[in-house]
């Protein structure tokens, strides 16, 4: 039966001048010898034995005539041609006996066929286990000796430093370069950021805002050469998060100490610390943590505390989220944009804060909550709409997807377009110039087509939430049933977040003071339509400082004009002539003021707020208030009895004849006193 020959000769052994031919010649001796027939000689020349013959040239070839049964014996000079480790040896072995090849080797005692091959065949897999574990061994003694000797063994060179030398050479040493278009290295910015934290106290967040202020890129930024330097290659983030400043003031390479194998997920692995140039002292290092345990205590934004409308309310300014917030030692909560709390978003993009206002959040819950509970409480006329709504919409539907399909395909088109333009200007058929305005051409095509298709989708997508309400309908019957009672705080939050998609919070001006407005979304408005299925209710807010809307008592009228004019009560009693008590109790309707203190209010409203009459009774009142007087001295002034002008005031009486002048008089000098032009 036929036999295969099986010769390599690595590189080196080349060098040392052993060829494939002696190798040769000595299996052609051997099989004469034997009388075995050749079927063929397989040999791999040039080739590392730490190569698998499943990767060999000559080793590819071999094991396609054993799968093919071409021979059943093949013949190496040494079993080390296999392979170079035992394992390799012991692959190549295994994968030949599956196909009842046996092997034999020219030189030693070693068959596969025989009791004494088999014994070595088991030595060997023994032997191969045994080289496995020192192997590792080896290189983890290797890489840990080299660890101790401080050779930065790979990974993301820390910000502030870069590698220096290859391999077991490689260190690793501060950054001192400077940035490109700055003054500073990187180094100088890892100082920047302790000395801002240790000795300036700073939050992280308040760094990282200081550091993305400055423009500094962040060190996590894709560095020109990634695979060299040991700088990310992965573009990431380029700006300074809070999270990236705490986790650089925590790194205790910064202070000279770096830990080799944290990273490890081998539990036994020892952790070897080692030196490295230090870029801050051991003391700023420390008190910088001592800073960050401090600021951790402080903040409270780790405690979650029940929101109600938590992730629901957007900023109308910059679309960034309100949070819920309570500050310490206070009983109020409040709601704020994300964008206010630090350079963030559309105002951070250039370094400044959204200047949206916060809710009082009590407030804002209590309006949001009634809205729900109007409509929760009779929800006939919504249910109504819907019905008719998604009837209406059933043929609408197929036509509504058929376009969506053709714009997909019509978007298709332009990729294809695009190819075809680009395989010209491959060919050398239009120059780089026709080559820019056609892809020009295809890509605000392709930009419209999306558009279209965004707008096609979302019109679909509206359809399912439609759809998706009428089964509400048994949700909303059963909310309203829990309306009576009490309802705990889960359940309302469960209900606001079924029916509200979002709160959007705008900026609106209201006689002249900047008021908040909220436009409720609810989850059953169609999001492309501009007249909502329930409109979306707009509140003013009442903060401290909203207005009254209506002007009923004379302390409406002193509150309008004094948030008008953006002043505390405080102020406008310094101007009336009363105490801020007083200014209090008019405002909040609890005590009118006295006819002596009208002409002071009156010249601090700029008008006198009673509405104009042509009645005597009234325009004697009117005039007298105007000028502070009493009815008593308001007779002595116009020069009747006290009792005839009581009389005239109550309406009783009209002034008659030459008492008529008198009073007509009064009336004139009171209309005169000048008013300070508002
Ligand atoms: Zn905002």
């Amino acid at each position: 039966m036929a036999v295969g020959v099986y010769l390599r000769v690595s590189t080196e052994e080349q060098r040392e001048r052993q060829s494939i031919a002696t190798q040769r010649d000595f299996g052609v001796r051997y099989c004469d010898l034997h009388q075995m027939p050749v079927y063929e000689t397989y040999s791999d020349d040039g080739l590392s034995g730490t190569i698998p013959l499943e990767l060999r040239p000559a080793g590819i070839r071999l094991l396609n005539d054993a799968r093919q049964r071409k021979f059943e014996q093949l013949l190496v000079f040494k079993l080390d041609r296999l392979g170079r480790d035992t394992r390799l040896i012991l692959n190549a072995v295994a994968e030949l006996e599956k196909y009842g090849v046996r092997v034999r080797s020219m030189t030693e005692e070693f068959d596969t066929a025989t009791a004494t091959g088999r014994l070595m065949l088991t030595m060997l897999s023994g032997f191969a286990a045994h080289e496995r574990e020192l192997i590792r061994e080896r290189s983890v003694a290797g890489t840990n000796r080299l660890a101790e000797e401080g050779a930065w063994l790979g990974g993301i060179v820390p910000y502030g430093y870069r590698k220096q030398g290859e391999k077991r050479d490689a260190r690793i040493a501060i950054s001192t370069d400077p940035i490109p278009g700055f003054d500073l290295s990187e180094a100088d910015v890892v100082s920047t950021i302790f000395r801002m934290s240790a000795v300036e106290r700073k939050s992280c967040q308040r760094i990282a805002d200081h550091l993305n202020r400055a423009c500094i890129p962040c060190g996590s930024a894709a560095s020109a050469n990634p695979s060299r330097d040991g700088k990310r290659n992965r573009r990431m983030a380029a700006v300074w998060r809070p999270s990236h400043v705490r986790n650089m003031i925590v790194n205790r390479t910064y202070m000279g100490e770096h830990v080799f194998g944290k990273r490890t997920k081998n539990q036994n692995r020892r952790l070897i610390v080692r030196a490295v140039p230090p870029i801050v002292s051991e003391q700023i290092f420390q008190a910088a943590q001592q800073v960050l345990k401090a600021n951790r205590i402080i903040c409270r934004g780790n405690a979650r505390e029940p929101f109600l409308l938590r992730s629901l309310i957007k900023c109308g300014l910059c679309g960034l989220t309100f949070s819920g917030m309570r500050m310490k030692a206070q009983r109020e909560y409040y709601y704020r944009c994300n964008g206010r709390q630090c350079a963030r978003g559309l105002y951070g993009l250039s370094g400044k804060k959204c200047p949206s206002k916060s809710l009082n959040g009590e407030y804002v819950e209590r309006l949001v909550w009634a809205d729900i509970e109007s409509f929760l409480r009779n929800p006939g006329e919504l249910l109504e709409r819907l019905r008719e709504r998604v009837n209406m919409r059933e043929g609408e539907l197929q036509r509504r997807q058929k376009e969506l399909a053709d714009l997909a395909e019509r978007l298709q088109q332009k990729t294809i377009e695009t190819d075809r333009v680009l395989a010209l200007f491959r060919r050398g058929r239009i120059d780089e110039a026709t080559l820019d305005q056609q892809l020009d051409l295809i890509r605000a095509e392709s930009d419209s087509l999306q558009v279209e298709i965004k707008t096609a989708t979302r019109a679909l997508s509206a359809e399912d939430r439609v759809a998706r309400l009428q089964s509400a309908e048994a949700l909303l019957a059963t909310l309203r049933s829990r309306l009576e009672g009490p309802i705990p705080f889960e359940l309302k939050r469960k209900i606001v977040e079924i029916l509200v998609e979002r709160v959007q919070a705008n900026i609106v001006e209201r006689f002249g003071v900047q008021q908040s407005e909220l436009l409720i979304a609810y989850r059953f408005n169609e999001p492309d339509e501009p007249a909502p299925l329930i409109l979306p209710r707009s509140y003013r807010m009442a903060s401290r400082s909203r207005p009254p809307d209506d002007l009923n008592t004379l302390g409406d009228h002193l509150r309008r004009r004094r948030l008008v004019l953006r002043l505390l009560q405080r102020h406008v009693a310094e101007q009336i002539g009363v105490t801020k008590a007083t200014v209090h109790n008019w405002e909040t309707n609890r005590s009118n003021p006295s006819f002596r203190d009208m002409p002071a209010i009156i010249r601090f409203l700029g008008y006198d707020p009673t509405p104009a009459s042509t009645e005597w009774a009234v325009r004697l009142v009117q005039a007298r208030t105007r000028l502070g007087l009493s009815q008593k001295e308001s007779a002595h002034r116009i020069g009747v009895d006290p009792s005839t002008l009581a009389r005239w005031e109550r309406g009783d009486r009209e002034p008659k004849r030459d008492l008529a002048g008198l009073a007509s008089t009064f009336l004139t000098t009171a209309e005169a006193v000048s008013l300070p032009t508002s």
